[in-house]
């Protein structure tokens, strides 16, 4: 695990498994970039099952699961939890919906390379990648965002967001350019009005996924 010196740079099944079994679109980019905000929408308008990794990690922490403690203390100090948590609650999670939906909605996820690795590891054979959106938004911007939110996350202080985006920059930012690998890579302008995100998204789904 987290052995990065080997991992695949493209993945032709990724890109061309078109009877697959899930067909994923990764939903990445800065902290308080609007993720959440643009997921809902999106699937709002097309088929397509929305999870959020951090979502379901909190989750996880409520319900005590296993790995509650060593999940907490990542996400307080804006770390990246290993992928063999946050893979098998997707696993899960997809598994569950699957009878309903072909597609699904990953926000938050692939946050580095070993993130990728063990995704495609366990996973790879079942899924073809739509595309990945990387949602991108000054730091400035985005920590005026979250201290509006409220919402009382661990992680939602000014400590630990820089925190974060010091994990974006160091380590989310080279996992995008490797998802170029496995599908298309949409960096879309977070610093704009809801609206006006949500149209330069769906520029770049409405061929890729069936409206409701
Ligand atoms: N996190 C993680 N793996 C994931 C998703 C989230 O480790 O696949 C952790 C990580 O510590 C991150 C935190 O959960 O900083 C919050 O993630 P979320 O996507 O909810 O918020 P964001 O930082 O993108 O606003
Ligand atoms: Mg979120």
């Amino acid at each position: 695990m987290g052995c990065s010196n080997n991992a695949p740079s493209t993945n032709e099944n990724a890109r061309t498994n078109d009877d697959a079994r899930w067909n994923i679109i990764f939903v990445l980019g800065s902290p308080g970039g609007g993720k959440g905000t643009q997921c809902d929408k999106i699937k709002a308008k097309y088929k397509i099952f929305h999870y959020s990794c951090g979502e379901l990690l909190r989750q996880a922490v409520k319900e005590n699961n296993k790995e509650a403690e060593l999940i907490n203390k990542y996400m307080k100090e804006g770390k990246i939890v290993p992928a063999r948590i946050t893979c098998e609650l997707q696993k899960k999670c997809m598994e569950k919906n699957e009878k309903e939906y072909k597609a699904f909605l990953c926000d938050g996820f692939p946050r580095n390379e070993e993130n990728l690795k063990f995704f495609f590891e366990v996973m790879g054979k079942d899924v073809k990648v739509l595309c990945t959106l990387f949602l991108t938004c000054p730091e400035d911007v985005c920590i005026e965002r979250i201290q509006k939110r409220g919402g009382g996350r661990v992680d939602d202080n000014v400590e630990t967001i820089k925190k974060r985006f010091k994990s974006l920059k160091e380590e989310t930012v080279p996992t995008v350019n490797k998802l170029k690998g496995y599908g298309p890579v949409y960096e879309i302008k977070a610093n704009q009005t809801i609206d006006e995100v949500f149209k330069d998204i769906d520029e770049k789904l409405k061929d890729l996924l069936t409206t409701k």
